[in-house]
């Protein structure tokens, strides 16, 4: 695919391998072992440059995505979402003769799983970070230990350890922030692997990843394996946490000029909510946006261009509000680069087509 014909994503290959290698020496040097993320960007041929570095075990974030990097030569993979039976045909399907591993809050989808199961699995406890999505809640011992006991009575399943994702990363700022969150996740998780540990339960693994923590802190000591998947690609939001600069960015889109309207400093762009979702970031200014316009390159993308941002999104249109100057240059039919709000959204809406730039 070219530019010019429909949006389509921009991959900086060289940044990509740059903060791979950068994420794997961070899990290397905090004693962890990596095994990382790949929803962000879903794609076969991405993996492979994972591949090349010496990765082996991902992440996924549905049975169909495990459907899919299992298919091709993945065959270490842990479903990061909690496992129920009604997906337990899949289960069956990719388990043998591969390292498959489930999460789990519930003790009636250990028990459900378990007797529809054919192969034994790996199996992660999820725990609740505080922000309530899934997990079992910190402060719930009892309701720990005896998950734990069902997953050890059951016929299928091997406890591997302690599962979090601490998605409020995403409302941190700066460095302390993080440190400050990261340790109070490790307090917890320590007194709840202890609570395993004087139960009988041994060899109890901390699994760690968001991207935010991963990337904003030197260490991440005490962690036994760390599953990022942001860091790929890194987006505006991560540049605002503090979790990268701008400059680590690996993914823009670029987009068709479809209207311009110097009367009212904006230019129309085909690039709407179908290809960056509606995810939007509001700056300390009190400034919100869906993305950020950068200088077009031949081959890339180059600075962001000041006062030129994504302000305005319907279904198949995105409205961009810039500078007098920036606006009286674009023409109808010319292409605008932009640097997105939520890199793994926007890739999942624009794949599997990509172009390798830089
Ligand atoms: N692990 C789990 C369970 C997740 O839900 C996610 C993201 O949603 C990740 C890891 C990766 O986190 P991030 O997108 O911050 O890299």
């Amino acid at each position: 695919m070219e530019t010019g014909a429909l949006p389509v994503a921009l991959i900086n290959k060289r940044r990509v391998l740059d903060n791979i290698c950068r994420m794997q020496e961070r899990a290397r040097c905090s004693g962890a072992s990596f095994r990382p993320h790949f929803k962000t960007h879903q794609s076969l041929e991405i993996g492979e440059w994972f591949r090349d570095l010496d990765i082996q075990s991902i992440t996924v974030s549905s049975p169909a995505m495990a459907q899919f990097f299992m298919a091709n030569g993945w065959d270490d993979c842990l479903i990061a979402l909690p496992m129920h039976a009604g997906a337990v045909p899949v289960y069956n399907e990719l388990a043998p003769s591969r390292n498959l591993e489930l999460l789990t809050d519930s003790v009636v989808a250990v028990q459900a799983v378990d007797q529809a199961l054919q192969q034994r699995v790996g199996l992660w406890i999820e725990v609740d970070a505080g922000y309530q999505r899934t997990g079992v809640p910190f402060h719930n011992l009892p309701a720990l230990i005896e998950l734990a006991c069902v997953i050890e009575e059951s016929t299928h399943f091997e406890l591997r350890g302690l599962l979090i994702h601490a998605g409020q990363s995403y409302s941190c700022k700066g460095k302390e922030a993080l440190a400050d969150l990261f340790a109070d996740q490790m307090r917890r998780l320590n007194t709840m692997r202890t609570a395993l540990v004087e139960a009988g339960f041994d060899n109890v693994r901390i699994s760690y990843g968001d991207t935010p923590c991963c990337s904003g802190l030197d260490s991440l000591t005490g962690v036994d394996e760390l599953r990022p998947g942001n860091f790929v690609f890194y987006d505006l939001m991560q540049e605002n946490i503090g979790a990268c600069e701008e400059a680590d960015i690996a993914l823009a889109v670029s987009c068709p000029v479809i209207g311009v309207y110097p009367e009212r400093s904006q230019v129309l762009i085909h690039g709407g909510a179908v290809h960056f979702s509606k995810e939007s970031l509001t700056y300390d200014s009190g400034l919100t946006i869906f993305g950020k316009v950068v200088e077009n390159q031949l081959n890339g993308w180059g600075n962001p261009l000041s006062g030129c941002y994504l302000r305005g999104m319907s279904q198949e249109h995105g409205v961009i509000e810039g500078t007098e100057d920036w606006v009286k240059q674009q023409k109808v039919g010319g292409v605008v680069t932009i640097l997105p709000v939520h890199s793994c959204l926007t890739m999942n809406l624009l794949r599997p087509d990509f172009i390798e730039v830089g």
